[in-house]
């Protein structure tokens, strides 16, 4: 984003005008929150203290799913409320797919079988998750013989293997996602601003929420800003926003971490995954094709809530270890070329009388101030979650100019064909590569700094063109050119260039 651009948006944000919806968070839910409220009319505010998907959504594994976990349960408790969440999921699998196809795509999965015990407990799973797709379904799980399976997926150790049963899930590319939803609501009237973090809450003399203090990282500058209602949507960072409401406030979230390791494409094909249901310790392990490499996650470890979470030494070798077993090849520490953790906001809700019993996919909470809180779930609901609270938000406010959801079918940012502000950039002369391995441009850079509001080369690196979290050497070799490139975009003095390069460095030796 140009400075001009930003600077206009500051402008309104600090221009004292009252927003219907203030959402505080840049990921999924809360840049979805503000496709929703924007789509329906309303006016809306979001800030972001990092850069937009610096949270867990860029973290996960990609996947959309219905949630083989809540399978299980439904079917050993005979519990409904799982197998709603299944439904509700597997729905929002295909509307996703339907309304981000540039971003998405569907993905054959398979389980090997190694005794055969398992595989009627695995068929009848999966068949199940095929019925409750129902008009959502992409595709009927079906058995593979020992021989197809290896077909399908070359590297599986044959030792040992019965069978395979293969089903589909959907994949996608989760930080860019976040920006395409951020663009989405930016057309749509949304002021939506990264690098702005909520500092404290403003309360009006009744003890209702009324705003936020903010804090622009970049200027320095501090203002308050008011709105008719506020939404706390910073994921696993959501105890410390309820704080800031109310420092009584009850916790509602525990944080695990859960990392991932990338290593090279050999060890998956292009189109198939392999999913470990149950670990030795009881852990589901997914082997992706993803950006042309293989994506291996993930953990479950308790963890402090920390904006760039490290990866664990440990986590590292637990998932080398799995590939060795699986695949049966020697692979070192020295073949990761990239690897990071993301946090698990586990909600629940504190006013419930036996927490772990209710303990469920997302809450949705408004505390006595009236601060909304949605926190919890996965990256596949985020739709239905953004929906049930902008619906909490206008019942509570009176909004009563919010016209009905519309993002069912809401085609996402660039989900009819590529911008053409990107295809003007290139012809005129960015359409030299970065990487000779790679297939981003020059291009790509401006894009992302000029209409993308990147504004650290770290955020280019990450999150725009995802190249650091499949390839950190590979990012390291371009980190001269992106920062030469938008230093002339941004006009950064060599201090402003050098601090850029510590930054990147930071990022790519700790953790990104
Ligand atoms: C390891 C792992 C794997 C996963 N895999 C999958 C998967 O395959 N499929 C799936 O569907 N789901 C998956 N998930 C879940 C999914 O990633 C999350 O549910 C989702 O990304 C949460 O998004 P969010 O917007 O709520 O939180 P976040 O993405 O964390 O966003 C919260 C944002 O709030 C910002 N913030 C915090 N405090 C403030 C403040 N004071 N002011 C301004 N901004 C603030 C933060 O910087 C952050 O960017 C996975 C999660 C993990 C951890």
């Amino acid at each position: 984003m140009s400075a001009a651009d930003r600077r206009a948006r500051l402008d309104t944000l600090q221009s004292g005008r009252v927003f219907d919806l203030l959402v505080i968070g840049g990921g999924a839910t809360g840049c979805g929150i503000a496709v929703d409220a924007a789509t329906r009319g309303l006016s809306v505010a979001l800030v972001e203290r990092n850069d937009f998907a610096e949270g867990t959504s860029s973290r996960s594994t990609k996947l959309l799913h219905g949630g083989v976990r809540y399978l299980e349960a439904a079917v050993k408790k005979l519990d409904r409320t799982h197998l709603k969440l299944v439904l509700e999921a597997l729905r929002e699998r295909g509307a996703l797919l339907a309304n981000a196809p540039h971003l998405s795509r569907r993905l054959a999965l398979i389980t090997p079988v190694y005794s055969w015990w398992e595989a009627p407990y695995l068929y009848a799973g999966l068949k199940l998750y095929d019925l409750l797709s129902g008009r959502s379904s992409i595709g009927a799980s079906r058995f593979l013989t020992r021989r197809e399976a290896l077909a399908r997926f070359p590297g599986l150790q044959a030792k040992g293997l019965k069978a395979a049963v293969l089903y589909y899930d959907g994949q996608f590319v989760d930080s860019r996602l976040v920006i395409a939803l951020m663009r989405t609501a930016r057309e749509n009237g949304a002021l939506l601003l990264n690098q702005v973090e909520a500092t404290g809450l403003l309360h009006d003399e009744s003890g209702r929420v009324a705003g936020a203090e903010l804090h622009d990282r970049l200027t320095g500058a501090r203002w308050a800003v008011k709105a008719r209602a506020v939404i706390n949507a910073t994921g696993p960072f959501a105890d410390g926003v309820a704080k800031l409401d109310d420092r009584q406030a009850k916790p509602m979230l525990t944080v695990s971490s859960g990392a991932h390791i990338v290593l090279d494409r050999r060890f998956v094909p292009d189109d198939t995954g392999l999913l470990i249901p149950k670990t030795h310790d009881g852990r589901v392990l997914f082997i992706l094709p993803w950006q042309d490499h293989a994506l291996i996650g993930t953990t479950d470890e308790a963890a402090q809530v920390e904006d760039h979470p490290r990866p664990a030494q440990t986590d590292i070798a637990y998932l080398l270890d799995y590939v060795r077993q699986i695949f049966g090849v020697e692979v070192e520490e020295k073949d990761v070329k990239s690897s990071w953790s993301g946090l698990r906001p586990l909600a629940f809700d504190p006013s419930a009388k036996n927490s772990a019993e209710l303990a469920r996919d997302h809450v949705l909470i408004e505390a006595p101030s009236g601060l909304i809180t949605i926190t919890g779930g996965k990256w596949t609901t985020y739709r239905l979650m953004s929906e049930q609270t902008v619906d909490h938000a206008v019942t509570q406010a009176k909004l009563n100019h919010a016209g009905p959801c519309r993002t069912r079918t809401l085609k996402l940012f660039g989900a009819e064909g590529a911008d053409p502000q990107l295809t003007e950039l290139v012809s005129r002369g960015g359409s030299r590569p970065l990487h000779p391995d790679y297939p981003y441009t020059e291009a790509d850079v401006l894009y992302a700094t000029r209409y993308e509001d990147a504004v650290h080369a770290i955020d280019v690196l990450t999150r725009r063109l995802t190249l650091a979290m499949v390839d950190k050497a590979a990012a390291r070799a371009v980190v001269p050119r992106v920062i030469a490139l938008m230093a002339e975009e941004l006009g950064w003095n060599e201090a402003a260039q050098q601090a850029e390069l510590d930054l990147v460095e930071q990022r790519l030796s700790e953790a990104l």
